[in-house]
């Protein structure tokens, strides 16, 4: 098997999104898959959609058109405010998009006109995160506008946080986002279908004491995919962390630590795991670096400190006997290192605990598929 690789289980990650849906649903929030992380990966995808989610969503196009062209016709959300350059790419692959601007969505309006077609616009409220969002005051004034434009329809709002400031979502926010939704409806007539809350950091919201009031969607990435809340870094109880693990090859081997001092990776990014080289018995370098992942991201194996790492090198030191040249160690990633892994050219991604996913021509989820697990 080639190396570095990433495998992933996707019985695990369906049964990741299976737990969330099932503790979500009770609450009247639906789940959506966001396979950005992924590179957009079709079978990860639709093992979101295997287990429970009533549709997906992705930040880029390109992502997007791969899952079209691995044939799932499904609803997908773009969830990043479109390029304008790319209008008519979103309108092809996406049914709906999550808007700021209201030049952008005069553009996917005319790009829905030229195919004949009618394309959802979810506009993204500011409620604190301060990246993407229309402020509060400003958002009748655009959805009036929004439903003045022919070829868009006006289909919900949305909120996100903790993405840019990351502060998980408070109660009085997530009420504030409620009070919006019936005002626009209150100035612009038609009922919003969705009411998106935000992503895997309103978790501990949606399944706390309080009643989730009107949102009635959250889109989801880091929590099914890795199993933690992002705020905390904490598991979620009953999710597993381990769907992902990236697989390195061993190229040398040295029983004793050079007599040396090397530098250190850059003492600003310092995290708990680096080390001095004296303090590990025997090191072993593998054949990957900062080019293949966020090295800082990786979770070290038992008895093993982070040395350091350099574009292709990843030097670690081992209180445990030395594994031979050409053996494999085998890491945990956090968000950033999945991310950046799934997206290097030189790693493979091998999916196992699974015979390859036949892609189903609907995208609602399949839940009997779980009993098989
Ligand atoms: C990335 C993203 C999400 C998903 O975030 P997770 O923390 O991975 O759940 C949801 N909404 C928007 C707008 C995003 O950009």
């Amino acid at each position: 098997m080639s190396c570095p690789r990433i495998e992933v289980d996707l019985a695990k990650i369906r049964r990741n999104t299976h737990t969330l849906v099932k503790r979500l649903g009770p609450r009247g929030i639906g789940v959506t898959g966001v396979t950005k992380a992924v590179c957009g990966h079709p079978a990860i995808a639709q093992a979101m959609l295997d287990g429970g989610a009533v549709g997906l969503a992705d930040a880029r196009i390109s992502n997007v058109q791969k899952q079209r062209a691995a044939g799932m016709t499904g609803p997908i959300t773009l969830i990043r405010t479109p390029m304008i350059s790319q209008a008519d790419q979103v309108v092809q692959s996406c049914e709906v998009s999550y808007n700021t601007e209201t030049l952008v969505i005069s553009a996917l309006a005319a790009a829905a006109i030229r195919t004949g077609k009618v394309h959802g616009v979810v506009l993204m409220v500011e409620m604190g995160d301060q990246r993407d969002g229309i402020l509060p005051e400003n958002l009748a004034d655009i959805a009036q506008q929004v439903m003045q434009m022919p070829g868009v329809a006006l289909k919900g709002i949305c909120a996100n946080f903790a993405c840019l400031n990351g502060r998980a979502p408070t109660a009085s926010q997530m009420s504030a986002l409620c009070d919006l939704a019936n005002e626009i409806e209150g100035v612009c007539g038609p009922f919003l279908k969705i009411v998106s809350g935000g992503n895997s950091a309103n978790l501990p919201w949606a399944l706390g004491e309080r009643a989730t009031g009107r949102v009635n969607d959250l889109r989801l990435g880091e929590a099914i995919l890795l199993g933690v809340e992002p705020v905390s870094g904490d598991r979620i109880d009953g999710m597993h962390t381990d769907a992902f693990t990236l697989v390195a090859e061993v190229i040398e081997t040295d029983a004793k630590p050079p007599p040396f001092p090397i530098a250190l990776i850059d003492p600003t990014r310092e995290r708990l795991r680096i080390v001095t080289a004296s303090r590990a018995s025997a090191r072993m370098i593998l054949a990957m670096g900062h080019q293949d992942t966020d090295i800082l991201g990786l979770s070290m194996p038992f008895g093993s400190t982070l040395i350091g790492a350099t574009s292709d090198h990843l030097v670690i030191g081992t209180a445990r006997p030395l594994p031979k040249v050409g053996s494999e160690v085998r890491f945990q990633m956090n968000y950033n290192a999945l991310m950046h892994a799934m997206a290097a050219p030189d790693i493979e991604v091998k999916l196992l605990g699974d015979p390859p996913t036949r892609l189903s021509r609907r995208t609602r989820g399949k839940v009997e598929h779980l009993a098989l697990v």
